[in-house]
């Protein structure tokens, strides 16, 4: 085992669980390719930039592999506008490089500081979905270091099952190096937002059926706290890239702008009482309050990524911590299940500062990647202990009961039997994970908890 590695105590963007890991922090690909997890006999995962909330970039009493240095851009390709890339790479650099230059990430979560390596292991998936598909729709191939040391070239036509169990394989199936990502061409660094108003969710799901077809990203704030004939009002932001014609005058002066403002920090852990039902409901009334139908043309850093205006916001929810608790549920089940859900959270009297509804197209071909054709809920809720997860399991058997499943990149408490019922293709992953790394070297606190890899005696 490692000698000189820290150890140190890490969590999720949740802060819920944490765990003493070794941490390592190779500078160059040279070095990665050394670490002595790979060669002795340590069990190891990768970490790009911790977004992931749960457990799944944590490594009890083991390794975790910093990512974040290995962070080239390799080269671009003007006529295909495919960038290549080291896996530490973040969205962030990929949007500050690209944007000014005309393109855009072609699949984006809520947040621009993951990696691409991290966005490539948990399959991401933007307010495109519906339409677009998620990361994997967008990798021409990848580098992948196996646990023999071997570097695989895969994609859908090499390497083929590992290329599938690699997409969303939370970085079970090795250390991903690089990739190549095809960007989006877009004339302007904004985007024309209709806001739609819904009283309650069947207005919501309806404005996701019969608007979607117009819009490239759909989103929804959902007031979880809503209850009787107001359950599950929202409103709902759906908008394409805006066109010069868009833009005011101001705008048209620096139509590809990256980034706008300076975030606020969050200097400490905010008490554990800050996010309480009572001040979750007033902010709730009034976020309802504050929008009004209409259309708005936003920057896209506001609109695709309104949480990152704070830095270090998870410290909102104190020191304990959160867990985000995010299911998909097949179109046909959906409202019914999303009823019991929004019905459970309400008699519980919990309060979900942020959530979040969103509309997804079809599955991939990704073994455990989580989008299926449906609507998938967000909420984040503050850890509180024994109740809180006695809640989060009642809510996974109103989630299996209708077919859907859980994102493992917010996992951090899900049971075995709800992983094993949700991802039928589990079998099959394990078995290439066997095939690549007999000897299990590949492992995160999340994947022993699940049952996924061994546990580590
Ligand atoms: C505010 C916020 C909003 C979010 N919104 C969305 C959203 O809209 N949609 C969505 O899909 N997700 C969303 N996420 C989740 C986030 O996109 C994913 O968890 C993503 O994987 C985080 O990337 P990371 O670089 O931080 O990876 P980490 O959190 O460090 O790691 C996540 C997983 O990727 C693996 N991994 C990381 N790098 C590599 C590598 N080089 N090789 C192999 N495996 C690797 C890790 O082992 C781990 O299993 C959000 C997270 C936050 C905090």
């Amino acid at each position: 085992m490692c000698t000189n590695a820290p150890t140190i105590l890490l969590g999720g963007w949740g802060n819920y669980p944490l765990a003493e890991c070794r941490l390592h922090r190779p500078g160059t690909l040279a070095t990665l390719k050394k670490i002595s997890p790979l060669h002795e006999n340590g069990h190891l995962i990768a970490r790009g930039l911790g977004r992931s909330y749960g457990d799944p970039a944590i490594n009890a009493s083991h390794n975790v592999v910093l990512t974040d240095a290995l962070d080239n851009l390799i080269h671009f390709d003007r006529d295909s506008h495919i960038v290549e890339a080291q896996a530490g790479v973040s969205l962030q650099t990929l949007l500050d490089v690209f944007m000014p230059r005309g393109y855009f990430l072609p699949v984006t979560p809520g947040t621009k500081f993951v990696t691409l390596g991290g966005a490539i292991a948990a399959d991401v998936h933007g307010k495109n979905h519906h339409r677009d598909g998620s990361m994997v729709s967008f990798i021409i191939d990848l580098q992948l270091l196996t646990a023999s040391g071997e570097v695989l070239i895969c994609s859908r036509d090499e390497n083929r099952e590992v290329f599938w169990a690699t997409v969303g394989g939370m970085g079970l199936t090795g250390i991903i190096l690089s990739a190549r990502l095809k960007l989006l061409p877009v004339a302007t660094a904004y985007v024309t937002v209709d806001y739609h108003k819904a009283a309650n969710l069947d207005e919501a799901l309806e404005q996701f059926d019969t608007g979607d077809a117009q819009y490239q990203y759909s989103v929804a704030w959902i007031d979880c706290l809503a209850s009787g004939a107001s359950m599950g009002r929202s409103v709902i932001m759906q908008g394409n890239h805006a066109t010069m014609n868009d833009l005011s005058e101001r705008q048209r002066e620096n139509p590809l702008a990256p980034r706008r403002g300076r975030a606020l920090p969050m200097p400490c852990h905010a008490p554990g009482w800050a996010l309480n039902p009572l001040s979750v409901k007033l902010f709730n009334a009034a976020f309802y309050r504050k929008h009004k139908n209409g259309r708005k043309v936003e920057h896209y850093d506001p609109f695709f990524y309104p949480l990152d205006g704070v830095n270090d916001w998870n410290r909102l929810y104190g020191r304990r911590g959160l867990i985000q608790y995010q299911p998909v549920l097949p179109r046909e089940t959906s409202r019914t299940a999303l009823v019991a859900l929004l019905e459970l959270l309400t008699r519980s009297k919990r309060a979900s500062f942020l959530a979040v509804l969103k509309s997804y197209g079809p599955q991939n071909d990704g073994m455990l990647s989580f989008p299926l054709a449906g609507h998938t809920l967000a909420l984040d809720l503050p850890y509180t202990g024994r109740a809180l997860l006695e809640l989060i399991e009642a809510m996974d058997r109103i989630v299996l009961e209708h077919g859907g499943r859980l994102y493992l990149a917010k996992d951090a408490c899900m049971s075995r039997a709800t992983f094993e019922a949700g991802y039928p293709r589990l079998a099959e992953f394990k078995q290439l994970c066997r095939q690549l790394d007999p000897r299990g070297k590949f492992s995160s606190s999340q994947s022993r908890r699940l049952g996924i890899t061994e546990a580590i005696a």
